[in-house]
């Protein structure tokens, strides 16, 4: 069954938790405290393979989680940090926040990307010993790893897309031009899943067709079949509209033609915009009047069209030399690009803290709410940095502690995390 559009949950690995341990040695009454860092916890990785199709697996499997680091020993043993849980998904899977619909990342080339975090581990006591405090009996707990209900849609990664109604010969023409064989017969809807046809051109030159499930009037608005195929010519360069213009099923092509672009509107007005040609299909069976007709109707408004029997590929040659020459004039295929992420909201509207100043040590105290700031900050990470920074000037821990005399290069401690002030 093609499944194309998944709900899953994940949950980064923990930090390993921080150890409190002193040095003991013979003959050495008290060492110093010597408590290792805990290891980061897993991170929960995405990745293309080309040789997956569909999201189906994740209608079985709905709940991700990464492993733990592990926590610190004595010694200074910093534990070991997890392995990542890589995911594989098919290429040209979008990831998308569940809430909000926010694009986390676009699966669709070799980069690996990293979806739900791991905790960073926690720092061990051989951390906090400090002129005033010897003997630090304290450690930092792991932070917890990143969890995050996601959407995982499958946008298939084509060249050129085929529309139109159900059996008008779209399955027949990527038969023909590539090595695809799809499902084709004499009745509606024998197209169940997209199909994607690479048309090579000789010289090592080639693009890629999908063959996607006919639309019919409605699908725009999610009626029917046809809708939620939609979405797998919205990364296409253009589109090939195809009409069977011997109206062999009783509709008039022209009408059929217009029918499916309004659709196309409903769905995306960019979509719809998407450079689009014409191939009038089956003319075997109707005269050279009427496909001269359908012909200049659409060179009239515009179109380029092409006349073709796909069954027996006449015509079909001519079709894809145009193809393959128009798509080097068109931009490559669509990428979606990450959407940033809001800021962390500080959940407490309290924002008190005390400044105290001690043998020259600034310390800011009385301020629980920074806990989940201070939890969230990662050293390594230059924007989570800045963030950090922004929330202390945001408050005004910034300016009470330059009331209070700070200079450059004077220890500041929040909450035990100790580090040297900078304006
Ligand atoms: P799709 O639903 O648009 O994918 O249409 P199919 O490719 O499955 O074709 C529908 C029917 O039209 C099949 O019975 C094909 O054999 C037939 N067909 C396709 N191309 C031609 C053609 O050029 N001439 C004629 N007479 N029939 C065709
Ligand atoms: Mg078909």
């Amino acid at each position: 069954m093609f499944v194309d559009i998944a709900k899953i949950h994940l949950k980064a690995g923990k930090g390993g938790d921080g150890a409190v341990s002193f040095h003991r040695e013979k003959y050495v009454a008290a060492g110093g405290p010597d408590g290792g860092d805990g290891g980061k916890g897993g991170d929960i990785i995405f990745k293309a393979d080309s040789n997956l199709s569909t999201l189906a697996d994740f209608r079985y499997k709905r709940k991700y989680a990464a492993e733990a680091g592990q926590n610190g020993g004595a010694s200074r043993c910093t534990g070991k940090s997890a392995q990542p849980l890589i995911i594989s998904v098919p290429v040209g899977t979008l990831v998308k926040e569940a809430e909000t619909g926010r694009i986390i990342a676009d699966i669709s080339d070799d980069e690996p990307v990293v979806i739900a975090k791991g905790g960073n581990g926690g720092w061990g006591n051989q951390h906090f010993a400090t002129s005033t405090r010897q003997v630090p009996r304290f450690a930092k707990s792991g932070n917890p790893g990143e969890e995050l209900d996601i959407t995982l849609e499958l946008k298939l990664l084509a060249d050129v897309g085929l529309i139109g109604f159900p059996n008008v010969g779209k399955s027949t023409l990527v038969s023909v031009v590539s090595e695809a064989k799809p499902k084709i017969a004499n009745y509606h809807f024998t197209t169940l899943t997209p199909v994607l046809g690479v048309v090579r051109m000789g010289e090592g030159s080639s693009f890629v067709m999908a063959d996607i499930p006919g639309l019919i009037e409605g699908a725009g608005e999610g009626v029917g079949l046809g809708h939620e195929f939609l979405r797998h010519v919205e990364r296409c360069r253009m589109l090939i509209h195809v009409l069977d213009i011997s109206g062999s099923e009783g509709r008039d092509p022209i009408e059929d033609f217009e029918k499916i672009n309004r659709e196309l509107e409903v769905f995306s007005s960019e979509l719809s915009k998407r450079p689009q040609i014409v191939v009038g299909n089956k003319c075997d069976l109707t005269d050279e009047d009427e496909v001269k007709r359908i012909a200049d109707h659409f060179e009239a408004l515009g179109y380029k069209f092409f006349p073709v029997m796909a069954a027996i590929a006449e015509g079909t040659g001519e079709l894809i030399n145009y193809v393959a020459a128009y798509l080097d004039t068109l931009p490559p295929i669509l990428k979606y690009e990450a959407e940033p992420k809001p800021e962390i909201e500080i959940k407490s509207n309290n924002r008190d803290f005390t400044v105290r100043v001690e043998n020259g040590i600034f310390y800011v105290e009385n301020c629980d709410w920074m806990m989940d700031v201070m939890n969230r900050v990662d050293p390594d990470d230059y924007e989570s940095l800045q963030y950090f920074e922004r929330v202390l000037r945001q408050s005004g821990i910034i300016e009470a502690l330059e009331k209070n005399g700070v200079t450059e290069g004077d220890t500041v401690n929040v909450l035990d995390i100790e580090f040297d002030y900078v304006p």
